[in-house]
């Protein structure tokens, strides 16, 4: 009696050899802190520079969802308060994203396809890491000013199994691309999904939840299953509007449960703004001609390796399941 709801935040960690706005590395395996300069730091007077890869990038992520790149995009200020962000806010894209108005298609269960659209795909920095050692807490900034590119769909995704497929995709599209390594389990590609119900046939959108702290398909798709449950029961039970507010939960792994993270009425006031330390970001000819000319994907592979090998679908799909494989093919 209920359709479930879900639209999804794809966080992905762009592989440039520098970070977003400075020439500090972006590699991880070195000691604390060391990846560092004035501005990741947020020094006083420090400015932040455009790194012209990440743009490159998110031209040829755009690319590959039928999206519209716009020509020219604009960085704004979100503001908050936390330890790993020694600004005290993060430079991201509000209002004018480099991409928007995208679409995926994703293969179902039953061998038809349907078509997620995607709403935007912005450039933002990444924020250091906080990491809790007993009563003291310590903050890793070697993170901080990476650049990410948040990928965002519409709430057209129906079930778990269909929000897999998405990640898959889009996962595959970024290896094919070779824009990001794309690993959960070490926090290059962080999803957020959000969730709702609604009775079947329902038009309306009702309140989303969104859920965090998710890093396998296995536990996306439980975490899923839960959450749809605690809002359904609370539906039968005539409770829903007291009990699902929107809010952000966190998934607990070893409790197979959704918990309150952050409530509504603590909800952040971002204090949104154009960033005054960058100019537009623009997007010249030259820039859509070199990197609209994206690597062929796996599904175009996978295509081709039947009908030019004489592959069979099977084998096509082994081989073009990951890039590294489809290259050495
Ligand atoms: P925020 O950063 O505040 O979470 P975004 O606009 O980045 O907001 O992302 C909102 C996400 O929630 C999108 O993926 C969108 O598709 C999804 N969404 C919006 N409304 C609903 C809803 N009622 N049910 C499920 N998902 C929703
Ligand atoms: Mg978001
Ligand atoms: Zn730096």
């Amino acid at each position: 009696m209920f359709e479930v709801v879900i639209g999804l935040e794809v966080h992905v960690q762009l592989n440039t050899t520098t970070k977003l706005f400075c020439s500090c590395p972006t590699s991880f395996n070195h000691k604390q802190n060391t990846n560092t300069c004035p501005v990741c730091l947020a020094l006083p007077g420090a400015l932040p520079v455009l790194n012209k890869e990440v743009v490159h990038k998110s031209i040829m992520l755009g690319t590959a969802v039928d999206a519209t790149i716009n020509r020219t995009s604009i960085f704004d200020r979100k503001s908050y308060f936390y330890p790993d962000s020694p600004s005290a806010y993060q430079i991201t894209q509000l209002y004018t994203p480099i991409v928007e108005h995208g679409k995926l298609e994703i293969d179902l269960e039953n061998g038809t396809k349907k078509t997620i659209r995607i709403n935007r795909a912005h450039i933002e920095a990444d924020a250091g890491k906080n990491i809790h050692d007993g009563d003291v807490s310590k903050v890793d900034l070697n993170r901080a000013g990476t650049p990410l590119l948040e990928i965002v769909s519409e709430p057209d995704l129906s079930n778990g199994d269909e929000v897999v497929s998405y990640l898959k995709k889009l996962h595959s599209i970024i290896r094919y691309l070779d824009i990001g390594d794309a690993n959960m389990q070490e926090g290059s590609f962080r999803v957020d999904v959000n969730v709702s119900i609604r009775p079947k046939g329902d038009e309306k959108l009702y309140t989303r939840v969104e859920v965090k702290n998710i890093n396998s398909f296995k536990f996306i798709q439980k975490a899923i299953d839960v959450e749809v449950a605690r809002q359904s029961e609370a539906w039968e039970d005539g409770i829903y509007e007291q009990e699902i507010a929107q809010e952000t939960r966190l998934y607990d792994q070893e409790k197979n449960e959704t918990r309150s993270m952050r409530g509504k009425e603590e909800a952040a006031d971002y204090r949104y703004f154009p960033e005054p330390d960058l100019l537009k970001c623009l997007v010249t000819d030259a820039m859509m001609e070199k990197y609209s000319k994206i690597p062929e994907l796996a599904d175009e592979k996978h295509a081709r390796f039947i009908s030019e090998y004489g592959m069979n679908e099977y084998n096509a799909g082994v081989v073009t399941a990951s890039v590294e494989t489809a290259h050495f093919f």
